[in-house]
């Protein structure tokens, strides 16, 4: 009897693999850096085969240290950087191009040309235009390598997010497929009509001879050939979309929120698009079984980043976690109210100009009020993504599920539950991720017979109750507007 479900995790930094038992418990796992080249300011790359050798290295050891053999593995699950695109010739399996990564610039020249149909690339994929989206990364590899435009014409070239790059190298070149969650992120896929849009394969010039097979999230994709065995995959999802899954979010207005260097934030939105006037991104969460669901997607841009500011640059504290004993040294901010535009304002006020400052300062303010100031700001700013979600789906938030190295800030957990006046809940396995890819990868072999079992399995560590009362939540909140107000008119 196959005992685990085996995931692979392939992120801008790491890859992982791990292996998950029945009761959904996270049993081995196996991790390698992965490299990043910088050709130019901006440009971000990787060298597409060493990503695979890297998948490859990471299966072998985590194999090894479970002391089995890939036949104890029942089914396989991937998930991954989103955006990150590659092309290979369908020949000879080989990339044409470094991986152009989803942070990357290089295709912002290329962005610009297409201006006049950002509303229409926004109706189609919910996407804004911009170039972290697979489409206009694919036009520049076709203008930029040699010759690449005609193979593509002539049906030679193959394009892929990194799932799809891993499950071609994986079945040995027999599938080329992709999840429909990956498919989103291209901005070439229509979310309403899930399908690749025909228009705009058009207005970026890309044949659809090079596009993957778009499945379901929960679907047998091919046998991993390349490992000598039959395990099928049979799971994939994008990254934030795993976790969503992960942190069982399967009901309409269930929410998760990554508490890392930056915060992301997505809802489930049940079954129909809803597309944003404030700037959320509209994505697809996964389908299963025919159906699909559907999520709204924000971010905060400085996140845990305001924590490593204290330490490395202010020296207000020694490390992360003397954030939280620094914040409870004293009772109340004291209407301090820390901004950390560093990089500007994203959700709702999308304001690239701004930059950081710190207001209400007394005779009596101390280190401790700007260091308890700095973590109340990463729930503020959470909180202003998680309004605009509400209001634009018409949903409410009695709930919201969080990971992510911040989440280790007992203070700062306790003020987002107070502050956004809902539950918080932390699971016991933090790498959401993996275990959202296993769920799905286990659902379509039964190995988890459904999303109530995996309800029951689902494991959490520790919860956070609302204290705070209405009218504090508002005076407090208010006092946090009037902050980003009087921040922004300072340029
Ligand atoms: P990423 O995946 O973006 O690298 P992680 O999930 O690993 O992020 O979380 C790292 C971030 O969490 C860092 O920005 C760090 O400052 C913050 N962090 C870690 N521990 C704490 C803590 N105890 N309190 C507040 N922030 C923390």
């Amino acid at each position: 009897m196959e005992q685990y479900i085996m995931t692979i995790d392939q992120g801008t930094t790491s890859t992982r693999a791990m292996l998950f038992n029945r009761r959904g418990e996270a049993q081995f796992m196996a991790q390698r850096e992965v490299e990043c080249l910088y050709p130019k300011p901006g440009w971000v790359e990787q060298n597409a085969l060493s990503l695979w050798v890297s998948v490859v290295d990471v299966v072998n050891e985590v194999l090894i240290k479970a002391d089995i053999t890939i036949k104890d593995v029942a089914a396989i699950g991937i998930t991954n950087q989103r955006e990150t695109t590659v092309v290979w010739e369908k020949s000879t399996g080989r990339p044409i191009y470094n991986a152009i990564v989803w942070q990357s610039r290089q295709s912002d020249d290329i962005c610009d040309r297409y201006k006049v149909s950002k509303k229409v690339i926004h109706q189609k994929t919910g996407l804004l235009l911009n170039p972290y989206f697979s489409a206009s990364k694919i036009r520049f590899i076709l203008e930029n390598v040699p010759g690449a435009e005609k193979k593509a014409q002539a049906g030679e070239l193959m394009f892929g997010t990194i799932d799809s790059w891993i499950i071609y190298k994986m079945t040995n070149g027999k599938v080329h497929a992709t999840d429909i969650t990956n498919a989103s992120r291209t901005m070439l896929f229509n979310i309403v009509e899930e399908r690749w849009d025909e228009e705009l394969l058009n207005l970026f010039q890309i044949p659809f001879s090079m596009l993957p097979k778009v499945e379901s999230s929960s679907y047998i994709f091919g046998k991993a050939a390349f490992f000598d065995s039959n395990v099928p995959i049979t799971g994939v999802a994008g990254d934030q979309q795993a976790a969503l899954f992960g942190q069982t979010c399967f009901h309409k207005g269930e929410s998760k929120n990554t508490y890392g260097t930056g915060c992301f934030m997505l809802m489930n939105i049940g079954d129909k698009p809803v597309m944003s006037k404030k700037g959320l991104l509209t994505t697809i969460a996964w389908r299963i079984n025919g159906k699909t669901t559907y999520a709204l997607e924000g971010s905060v841009f400085v996140g845990g980043a305001s924590v490593q500011w204290l330490r490395d640059e202010m020296k207000l504290i020694r490390d992360a976690a003397d954030s939280e004993r620094s914040a409870k040294m004293i009772a109340d901010s004291e209407g301090v109210y820390v901004v950390p535009a560093f990089v500007g304002l994203g959700t709702p006020y999308w304001d690239d100009e701004v930059r950081g400052a710190i207001f209400g300062i007394t005779r009596g303010t101390s280190k401790y009020h700007i260091v308890r100031a700095t973590l109340e700001s990463i729930a503020y700013q959470s909180k202003d993504v998680i309004e605009v979600m509400k209001k634009e789906a018409h949903l409410s938030l009695p709930l919201l599920k969080v990971d992510g190295g911040a989440t280790a800030n007992r203070y700062l957990m306790q003020f987002q539950s107070d502050i956004l006046h809902c539950t918080i809940k932390i699971p016991k396995i933090q790498e959401t991720t993996s275990l959202g890819v296993a769920y799905l990868a286990g659902l379509a072999i039964k190995f988890y017979s459904c999303l109530d079992e995996i309800e029951n399995i689902h494991q959490y560590r520790e919860e956070f109750l609302p204290k705070m009362s209405i009218s504090e939540i508002n005076r407090r909140y208010k006092g946090w507007k009037k902050a980003v107000a009087a921040d922004r008119v300072f340029k």
